[in-house]
């Protein structure tokens, strides 16, 4: 008889599918909610760039046509945007398609890679998927990141080290400093991944940036997505910078129409919108005051964040999120090994004066209290 489970690659047993959060159609069986604030996945509260919209808009008469393989506009775009070549620039369904063309480009079974922990799950899925193993580096007090320790898990099999900046989920960034220091003593045949997913939210003038000194180190790759600050999470794009060289490889493993159409059309359009860029900006660092005021009034801890979503240290992060769905508000908990974190999108202004009162509204019901950062 035909036994799938003996088919299948070893490994992908092993690989727990993604869990999505509530659909809205759940929510209102649920708990009887109309309105539901998804603020679970770091999406853009305010929508998508308006001049990405008008580019789809545009490009719909052509949808019975494959769209450009090579992402050519798309591709100039961004390599104008950065200030480098055309060659260094490669687009993705999305940055989680490049993190899986990366691991099916580089990783062997046995290879490692390294990544910090709690950060985003990724990292470890194209792993997994190659039978290669994950070396998880704890973020250390307050979440700062400890380079050293990434750099000390490093072995004779590591092939990659991840890193993301501002970090998902707890905010914390890598710094420009910590970054060089770790070039500087990275075996020469392992790759360096920055994930720059939030940077663009962030202020902080000791945050790694996509210098032409990183991106001249044949070691480095830099990520970005479409999905979060120019609010396009729904069409899957997103790019990474690196040696020509890289990409070539990363390349051949590519599906050959691996963006759609309206996607490379609305990305084009996002870049060029600088006054939604600069809205959401202004929203996040807003938002991270109210939330950081909030916090402070409550007596949880609130990491310093510079993204579009904060992290909230409480006794019990589950059963505050869980007794947050009646209210219609998602948040994300459950972060293996952190029981007492939850992830908090920012929403619009009126999102968060809502949040706020629910969170006081189940925090005052004695859900949870709060408690020393030691304890959680
Ligand atoms: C959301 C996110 C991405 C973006 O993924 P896409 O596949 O481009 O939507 C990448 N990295 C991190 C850390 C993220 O949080």
């Amino acid at each position: 008889m035909f036994e799938v489970r003996k088919q299948v690659r070893p490994g992908v047993e092993s690989i727990q599918p993604y869990l999505p959060g509530l659909s809205d159609d759940d929510m209102h069986m649920k708990y009887g909610v109309d309105h539901v604030l998804h603020l679970d996945a770091n999406e853009n509260a305010l929508g998508s760039s308006p001049r990405a919209i008008e580019a789809i808009t545009k490009e719909l008469p052509a949808l019975n046509l494959y769209p450009d393989g090579a992402s050519q506009l798309l591709k100039r775009a961004i390599a104008r945007h950065h200030g480098v070549p055309v060659d260094e620039v490669f687009i993705g369904n999305g940055s989680d398609n490049i993190l899986k063309l990366m691991a099916e480009t580089f990783l062997e079974p046995g290879d490692e890679v390294v990544s910090p922990t709690p950060s985003f799950p990724q990292y470890g899925f194209g792993a997994a998927i190659m039978r290669a193993s994950v070396q998880r580096v704890p973020l250390v007090t307050d979440f700062a990141y400890d380079v050293e320790a990434l750099l000390a898990a490093v072995g004779p099999r590591t092939k990659m080290v991840f890193a993301c900046s501002p970090n998902n989920p707890t905010g914390t960034i890598v710094t420009a400093a910590q970054a060089q220091w770790l070039l500087d003593r990275l075996p020469e045949d392992v790759l360096l991944v920055l994930d720059l997913a939030y940077n663009d939210y962030s202020t902080n003038p000791q945050r790694v940036v996509e210098t032409p000194r990183f991106l001249a180190d044949p070691r480095v790759v830099i990520l970005h997505t479409f999905s979060k600050l120019y609010g396009l999470a729904g069409l899957r794009v997103g790019y990474g910078l690196a040696r020509s060289t890289v990409w070539q490889y990363v390349n051949r493993v590519r599906e050959p129409f691996n963006v759609n159409r309206l996607a490379q059309a609305a990305a084009i359009g996002a870049l060029s919108d600088e006054a939604h860029r600069l809205k959401s900006q202004a929203h996040a660092a807003a938002s991270r005051l109210f939330y950081e005021t909030f916090a402070q009034q409550h007596g949880l801890i609130a990491t310093p964040t510079e993204a579009n979503f904060m992290w909230l240290g409480l006794a019990d992060a589950k059963s505050v999120a869980d007794a947050l769905l009646p209210f219609g508000v998602m948040v994300r908990a459950g972060f293996p090994g952190y029981p007492g974190f939850m992830r908090l999108t920012f929403g619009t202004e009126t999102e968060n004066e809502w949040v706020a009162q629910a969170l006081t509204q189940v925090l005052g019901a004695g859900a949870n209290t709060a408690v020393p950062t030691s304890e959680l």
